[in-house]
Parts: C-alpha cells; structure tokens; sequence
C-alpha cells in the first residue's frame, strides 16, 4: 500500500469515529469523570471511567471539538474496556509517543485504530487535540488511585 493510500484510509478511520462515535455518552454509575479543554482549538471533552478492581470495565466520553479530538476519545475508549489502570497507562504513554514522532510507536499494532492519527503528529497545533482524552484519562487514573 503507498502512503498516499494508507493517509486516505487513515483519514477515512477518523471520519467514521467522528461521526459515528464509540462509547459516547453518560456512565452511570462511574468511578471518576474528568473534564478536559483545548481553548486553542475549542474541544471540551469528559471522560467518564468505571474501575473494579483495578481494572476499566467502562468508558464513556461526551462534549464537544473537532474531528480529531471526538476521535481519538472514541478510539481511546474502545481499546479502554478491560484493560487495568497500568494497561491504560501504558497504552497512554504509547500513544503520546507516537503524536510525539516516535516510528517505533507508531508501529505498535496494540493502538489499533489509534494509529490512524499518527498523521497529526505533524501537525503541532493539532497534537493536543489528538492528546485530549488520555489527559482526561491519565488524570483519572490518578484521582482512582488517590493520587490528587
Ligand atoms: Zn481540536
């Protein structure tokens, strides 16, 4: 597959998840909810985790922004369900990685359709959007773990 190929296929990824979004809406009942804002970019998304036993069993997300920042949290919280915190963490880490130029990242089949925004990488006013929800998320890891 050429890149040009692969980049339309990417984008087209991001599209169905921004208008199509997985896991958008309320979670009742939920361990922790956080709210995240890009002012440069307007997103404003929350992050709503269900934690048992050290493990996400649900993840939901609603608000507002652009394209990539609706589709990376609907991405995030596909991959979110059943992972445990560490997991999460990891997976967090691994993505910012990857929106901060990492090739190794990028190839981390584990992202899944993550993946397809490491074309934003590229886009440095973009990147926050894209990080938008694993802030959300790694600042309710920490609020689960009583670490704020
Ligand atoms: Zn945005």
């Amino acid at each position: 597959m050429t890149e040009v190929q692969l980049n339309s296929l990417y984008q087209q990824l991001i599209l169905e998840h921004y208008r199509k979004p997985k896991n958008r809406g309320k979670l009742e009942p939920y361990t922790e909810a956080v709210r995240m804002r890009n002012p440069t970019c307007g997103d404003d998304i929350t992050l709503q985790i269900r934690v048992e036993d050290d493990r996400i069993v649900d993840a939901r997300f609603y608000g507002e922004g652009c394209s990539i920042s609706q589709a990376s949290a609907s991405m995030m919280t596909e991959l979110l369900k059943g992972t445990t915190l560490e997991e999460a963490l990891a997976l967090s880490d691994r993505f910012t990685a990857m929106m901060h130029g990492d090739e190794e990242a990028a190839k981390d089949r584990s992202l899944r359709d993550l993946r397809a925004l490491q074309g934003v990488s590229k886009f440095p006013v973009r990147i926050k959007c894209a990080l938008l929800g694993f802030d959300a998320l790694q600042e309710g890891v920490k609020k689960v773990r009583g670490e704020e």
